[in-house]
């Protein structure tokens, strides 16, 4: 176990690392490394700059090898923004995902996105002073303290893209152990990989797999994403690394696969019955997932699938 600022470094097995995020401190998306043998494999790369520095650090000083490689599970910022601390590495995608950071800097207003931000801070502030729920009030307000973090780096944020892309699957063979990236579409996002270590069962799962989190699915095929968990369930996995919350098992596949069924199916019945949005989203968090982390999330969902169910 290693401390940082920005997330606790985890050895789920030997040389392979997940790096779980703090709440509140910016990082947000989990990223994790892979001791190779000669080099470090490291996958996402946080929101921050100076969080992706930390890890890089961390995965030195922790292997005593240097960084080779860096995986972009998806084109998320959470999970990209840190490219700029690995320019001297390759840094490996799916096409599509390589398309997608490449687009989301192409247009890219600085000034407008503070502007974006503070009036959305402003947003936020308002519902946290009249919010009753402390779950939510909480998650909020680690929203808020995240998205500042990143409003304050804007500058440091520059497009580092991937420059190895592949489309199915990718091995790389290590001196000691061989890494395999999967991609079997889009879910989460129109693009995501998956990082299987077969010899240690252990999966880094990107955004595919949150554990004790609510998952948002409004940049994504939920439909799709059901079916790239349908595949990813054959595989045997001891330790699961998600996207968000921290480290879990097999079983997490198939708690996403009911998370993003259940969702479905429940607006789908809504609508059916005629409910309006604004009733659903008055409604409380379906039971099961009451206990979950980033409750705010469900809602953004709810008002997705309201739409996207047609
Ligand atoms: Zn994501």
């Amino acid at each position: 176990m290693m401390e940082t600022q920005f997330f606790t470094c985890k050895e789920v097995k030997d040389g392979l690392y997940a790096a779980i995020v703090k709440d509140g401190q910016g990082a947000l998306g989990n990223a994790g490394f892979v001791d190779l043998g000669d080099e470090i494999l490291v996958f996402d790369t946080f929101m921050l700059p100076q969080a992706a520095l930390a890890l890089r650090e961390a995965a030195e000083e922790l292997t005593g090898k240097k960084v080779k490689y860096v995986v972009n599970s998806h084109y998320h910022g959470d999970h990209t923004n840190g490219n700029i601390m690995f320019k001297d590495t390759v840094i490996i995608s799916t096409t599509e995902t390589r398309h997608k950071i490449q687009e989301s800097f192409r247009n890219q207003d600085v000034s407008a996105m503070k502007a974006g931000l503070s009036s959305y801070f402003a947003q936020l502030e308002d519902r946290i002073a009249g919010e009753l729920n402390g779950q939510m009030r909480q998650a909020l307000q680690n929203d808020l303290s995240d998205k500042r973090l990143y409003a304050e780096s804007l500058d440091l944020i520059e497009e580092v893209l991937p420059t190895v892309i592949f489309d199915e699957k990718l091995v790389i063979q290590g001196s000691e152990r061989t890494v395999e990236l999967h991609h079997f579409g889009g879910g989460h996002t129109g693009s995501d990989l998956f990082m299987y270590i077969p010899e240690d069962q252990v999966l880094y799962a990107g955004d595919l797999v949150l554990v004790n989190n609510h998952a948002w699915m409004g940049h994504g095929n939920p439909h799709e994403w059901l079916g790239i968990l349908e595949r990813m369930a054959p595989f045997s996995v001891s330790d699961l690394i998600p996207g968000h919350g921290p480290v879990g098992s097999h079983t997490n596949i198939q708690s996403m696969q009911e998370y993003v069924g259940d969702l479905i199916r429940f607006v789908s019945e809504m609508k059916v019955k005629g409910t309006s949005k604004e009733e659903l989203l008055g409604m409380p968090v379906l039971e099961k997932y009451s206990k979950l982390e980033s409750p705010h999330v469900y809602e953004w969902n709810i008002n997705f699938l309201y739409d996207y169910l047609g």
